[in-house]
């Protein structure tokens, strides 16, 4: 079977998206800069989501514009939303359990593979609680992933992407991040896996250099850097006065807003290039 996340596969970013707008104005960044890439939606906003018509959309563009483009379900807690997608023909699944004990993170996680595999869907896994800043982090190394549970967990399941905590947050950082670098380096030690990084948001550029040249580092997450540019390409609009020059312009509106989100992608996907590891 052909999985297109692989230990020798190329690096990704995977950017969430919440509708066939904002799926669009990333894969025109792929469109700019040439770049494969994946498009994700956290289980919120695959909740809304017109499933069938989404990846009909997303694949014809992509075919049409000749990229490739990789349909990934983030963060899923329930399996009947895991099936569905698998049905769909989403191209990768994201079971989180990381809130259950080990054992039954595990147990979910094979529940998943399941399903997922007959069909060709990749499964990602996540061990460790990888946080949002708004939760509150008593110490360094609270929800750090063990390596033992790691090994542990890696024994015991099949995945495909492994997700654990180093010390990214998601959403937004209020300081510099502590990521433990070695981490990465110790899971590349005892599997080839594709290694998934997760609030690569408000990451600077240096450290998403950095993380890039691991070499099983093979997806770096961003979510709230797409809802950011959303928010600036109507506040950039918006200070044209497009609500009152010769009436309100939805279009270009939308314009703004598709724009300010596909530089963001962009710049990431440049990133590529700079932090490839060797
Ligand atoms: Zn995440």
């Amino acid at each position: 079977m052909n999985k297109y996340i692989n230990a020798d596969s190329q690096q990704f970013f995977a950017f969430n998206v919440w509708n066939i707008e904002s799926a669009k104005a990333v894969m025109d960044a792929a469109v700019q800069s040439g770049k494969s890439l994946i498009l994700q939606t956290s289980m919120k906003a695959y909740e809304q989501l017109d499933k069938e018509e989404f990846i009909t959309y997303v694949k014809s563009y992509g075919k049409k514009k000749k990229i490739k483009i990789f349909l990934h379900l983030d963060h899923c807690r329930k399996i009947d939303y895991i099936r569905e997608a698998v049905d769909c023909g989403w191209d990768s699944v994201m079971i989180d359990a990381s809130e259950r004990p080990l054992s039954e993170n595990i147990k979910m996680t094979n529940e998943v593979i399941e399903l997922a595999k007959s069909k060709g869907v990749l499964v990602e896994a996540e061990i460790g609680q990888i946080r949002g800043q708004e939760d509150e982090i008593s110490s360094v190394t609270d929800g750090i992933a063990s390596i033992a549970d790691i090994q542990k967990f890696l024994k015991n399941t099949d995945i495909d992407m492994i997700a654990a905590a180093i010390g990214t947050v998601h959403g937004l950082y209020k300081g510099i991040p502590n990521i433990h670098y070695d981490l990465i380096e110790q899971i590349a030690e005892i599997t080839d896996l594709p290694f998934v990084v997760h609030g690569g948001t408000g990451l600077t550029d240096e450290v998403l250099i950095r993380l890039l040249s691991y070499k099983n580092v093979k997806k770096i997450n961003i979510s709230t850097d797409v809802k950011l540019a959303y928010k600036k390409g109507i506040e950039k609009s918006m200070q044209k006065s497009v609500m009152e020059v010769g009436g309100f312009d939805p279009l270009a509106v939308n314009r703004s807003i598709h724009d300010s989100i596909q530089n963001m992608a962009a710049k990431k996907l440049r990133l590529l290039e700079k932090g490839k590891a060797t």
